[in-house]
């Protein structure tokens, strides 16, 4: 949208209170991201007359797609809904709100305000030359939608059914933001394994990641969001063989228990998600595995919650997000039963993340003395340190690693070697080593996993109000 309007002749702002507009792009998967979207919606509107000057406040994305109509009815300051099928039609509609509010005498008439939200094509907007806001990497959307049908899950209904953008076409998107300074590419899609079953009736990503690496100035590619029955034999021997490929996965399992995750309508086992695991494990050396798990689905008793926390216990994802179960209107599992008591399905959120925070700590902690390649991103506040991130942490959720330079001043999209000489529960921090090569981004150093003496025990895990 941002590239969109520039390319119309808008200029574009980050300080709310010095727009004319304010285009706010939605969350609206769950309720945690539904709440924090409104907060977003309530403070746009205050910057309107009499508090402030914004002209239009124009709400896209997740939210707008799936409630339009109670967005205009509960916000009357907001002057136009746009579709996630809108995107690409943003510099129109906010062309129409200010014809309309020109013949209202500067006034937006109310049976003026827009709700737009089309049935079209869903990769429209994607072909547009993006402008990341973000320094050295960058994502790349390779499809839309998505059609597993996991019963907790909204997004298929917001999003629609999976489609591949064409290879030719990322190629060139690719292209383009390694020649505006982006060096990391991060893969991103509902199910990113899926992409190009729907193109050529099998799965592209190996083929596409080979190609995306090939593109000079590219020096890192990244996978996100991994269905497991989609990690197959090629895509396993891509991380042991395309060097650019960061040996990291992020591979959200929601569950371990089998009756839960046949409750979720998902396709693994327990047993499946196992071995796929240990052979990650076993023949990607160092590679940095992180999941997503969802607590508190309808049904989830103790033993399944046990289930879950032995195999995080044995598993060891170095990173881990969790998720309370949300009951989403329009999916199969709102209605489900028994309902697990808010209380509960939070303390067992608290029991995950417990575990998880000592098993992370202990990942970093066995990396210190390791020399690994960091793509340097910007400065620390205090100005003292580099800011970067090694192959094993992924923008934005995993931690940005602080590097002291021993000699030369470093800059942003610089790969340097460093060696870690000391970590916190969330940060390692290290020094440039000078004399080993850094043209390739090298995987970490596979340290044994051997039981660490740190980890709590299943009895000392918190039980919280259970
Ligand atoms: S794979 Fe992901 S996006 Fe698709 S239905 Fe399942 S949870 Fe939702």
């Amino acid at each position: 949208m941002a590239s969109l309007l520039l390319e119309s002749g808008f200029s574009l702002t980050e300080d709310p209170s010095a727009a004319d507009i304010i285009v706010l792009n939605t969350c609206g998967f769950i309720a945690p991201a539904k709440e924090e979207a409104i907060r977003a919606i309530l403070e746009a509107a205050d910057r309107k007359p009499p508090g402030g000057a914004c002209r239009f406040v124009v709400v896209a994305g997740c939210l707008a797609q799936r409630y339009p109509d109670e967005i205009l009815e509960e916000f009357p300051e907001v002057d136009a809904v746009v579709g996630t099928r809108g995107y690409a039609d943003i510099p129109w509609v906010i062309g129409c709100l200010s014809d309309a509010a020109r013949k209202g005498g500067g006034v937006l008439p109310a049976a003026d305000r827009i709700r737009h939200v089309p049935a079209g094509d869903s990769l429209a907007h994607l072909g547009a030359a993006r402008r990341p806001s973000t320094p050295v990497y960058a994502y790349l959307k390779v499809s839309e939608g998505c059609s597993n049908r996991c019963a907790y899950c909204a997004i298929p209904g917001i999003r629609g059914d999976h489609v591949s953008r064409p290879m030719d076409d990322l190629i060139a998107e690719a292209v383009r933001l390694a020649g505006i300074g982006t060096r990391e590419l991060v893969l991103v899609a509902q199910d990113t394994t899926r992409y190009g079953l729907d193109l050529s009736g099998r799965r592209l990503l190996p083929d596409l990641v080979r190609r995306l690496a090939a593109i000079p100035g590219i020096l890192r590619i990244r996978l996100m969001y991994a269905y497991a029955d989609g990690v197959d034999d090629a895509l396993i021997d891509l991380f042991r063989t395309e060097p650019k490929l960061a040996r990291y996965l992020d591979l959200p399992i929601q569950h371990a228990s089998d009756p839960i995750l046949g409750r979720m309508n998902r396709r693994d086992t327990r047993h499946s998600l196992e071995a796929l695991l240990h052979r990650l494990r076993r023949d990607v050396p160092g590679i940095v595995l992180r999941t997503t798990v969802l607590v508190g689905f309808p049904g989830e008793t103790e033993q399944d919650m046990d289930v879950l926390l032995s195999f995080l216990r044995a598993i060891r994802f170095d990173r881990l997000g969790c998720f309370v179960f949300s009951p989403e209107e329009g999916t199969p599992a709102a209605a489900m039963e028994p309902k697990v008591p808010e209380s509960v399905a939070e303390s067992r959120y608290h029991r995950v993340m417990a575990l998880q925070q000592a098993i992370s700590a202990a990942s970093l902690r066995r990396r210190v003395g390791t020399v690994e390649s960091v793509l340097i991103e910007s400065v620390s506040d205090d100005g003292i340190f580099y800011l970067g991130r090694t192959s094993g942490e992924a923008p934005e959720i995993d931690p940005l690693l602080h590097v002291a330079a021993t000699s030369e001043p470093l800059a942003a999209g610089q790969l340097v070697r460093v060696r870690w000489v000391d970590a916190s529960d969330y940060d390692l921090t290290g020094v440039t080593v000078d004399d080993e090569p850094a043209e390739s981004p090298d995987p970490p150093a596979d340290p044994p996993r051997a039981a660490d003496p740190g980890l709590p025990a299943a009895d000392s895990v918190p039980a919280g109000m259970e």
